[in-house]
């Protein structure tokens, strides 16, 4: 049985991002749990978009270092419109950033593949195979599938998709993230972001699509959901394992960030109620964006051609056609609104 005070269970962007702030208030004896290692850990965090607004790079205090290219909006493509929507942020070297939190994170990494946990009085018990430890304060940050959301929170995802990423040959000097959307992608899109290298980072859910011509290829999953129970005594989920991740707009490496700030920050004061209280009011997880979600999974051509009406070039009278869609269908100012706030708030 190994004792320590504050054991975080997966060190991706949410258990890294806690660790480095126990680390800067002080907080001794962390230990990070991590079931992969060198390509494979590699090569799963790859597998992502890696766009974060320049608003989580400034509140999640990772620095610009790790930024390989900048970005300055988010097109929505859908039929023959294009939907501009202006939003300052940038492409990562995701890798490189969790290679740089490790060295300042000051946590004792180890490697183990967590399988069951339980609480006991004043703490709570992980296993993983061959070892025990026991800690005062656990931090769930085991991603999209979370042994700890499981066995101690008792709920999962609302929303579950497999995720196709490829990194294509292309132009990658572009400072736009493109979306495609259209009934051939059910409730999300096709993605075409630049990425490092001549690369371009395109992907959709699997089985939406189906790209051939790919340098490196990873399937991983998207989950989310509108529980916002994230603190049991002095246990608490972040990132994936909460389910933080904005349904409309995929944005989760800035709140698994954020979230793990605001969990180790709980810690440091031995109270972790402030954090609980951060996820239920932030804006970023709000429910509207999952009624939207469910609103917007359903529409069919004649309703994608209808929702970019007032976007047309030749729409002259822009608000009044906005209006009018709206109007017509009461539903979609939510639409309209979350997909706005998603790409404002929530990447
Ligand atoms: C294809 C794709 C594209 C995306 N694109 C974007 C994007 O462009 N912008 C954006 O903001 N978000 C994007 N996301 C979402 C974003 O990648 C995730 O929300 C983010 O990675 C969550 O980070 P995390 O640290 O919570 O979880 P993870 O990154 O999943 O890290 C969890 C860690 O825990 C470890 N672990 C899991 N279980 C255990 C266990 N039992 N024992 C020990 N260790 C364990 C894992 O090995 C992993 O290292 C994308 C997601 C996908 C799938």
């Amino acid at each position: 049985m190994i004792d320590c005070n504050v054991l975080i269970i997966g060190s991706g962007l949410a258990g890294l991002s806690a660790a480095v702030r126990l680390r800067e208030l002080g907080v001794e004896d962390v230990v990070v749990i991590e079931r992969m290692s060198g390509t494979q850990y590699e090569h799963y965090h790859r597998t992502c978009g890696e766009a974060i607004s320049d608003k989580m790079i400034r509140l999640s205090g990772i620095g610009r270092e790790c930024a390989i290219r900048e970005i300055d909006s988010a097109v929505i493509t859908c039929g023959d419109v294009d939907i501009r929507v202006r939003s300052k942020g940038a492409i990562i070297d995701r890798v490189a950033l969790l290679r740089a939190m490790s060295s300042i994170g000051g946590a004792n990494i180890v490697r183990g593949s967590v399988r069951a946990v339980k609480e006991t009085d004043g703490g709570y018990i992980v296993e993983t195979e061959g070892q025990q430890y026991r800690c005062r304060f656990l931090v769930g940050a085991d991603g999209a599938f979370s042994v700890v959301r499981k066995n101690l929170f008792g709920y999962g995802p609302e929303v579950k998709m497999a995720a196709v990423n490829n990194l294509v040959e292309g132009d990658s000097e572009t400072s736009e993230i493109r979306f495609t959307v259209s009934p051939q992608y059910p409730g999300s899109y096709r993605w075409d972001f630049p990425s490092k290298d001549g690369l371009r980072s395109i992907g959709y859910i699997q089985g939406t699509d189906d790209l051939q011509d790919y340098s490196e290829r990873g399937i991983r999953f998207i989950v989310t959901g509108t529980n916002r129970h994230v603190v049991n005594g002095n246990c608490c989920i972040v990132g994936d394992a909460a389910l933080l991740a904005n349904p409309l707009c995929y944005g989760g490496i800035g709140v698994a960030l954020l979230s793990g700030r605001k969990a180790a920050e709980g810690i440091a004061r031995g109270d972790l109620s402030g954090y609980q209280k951060w996820v239920r009011k932030s804006i970023m997880f709000d429910p509207h964006y999952m009624k939207a979600y469910n609103t917007f999974k359903e529409w069919n051509q004649s309703e994608f051609d209808d929702a970019v009406v007032p976007f047309r070039k030749s729409s002259s009278l822009l608000l009044m056609r906005g209006a009018y869609a709206i109007l017509r269908r009461p539903k979609w100012a939510n639409v309209y609104t979350s997909i706005w706030m998603g790409f404002k708030y929530c990447w």
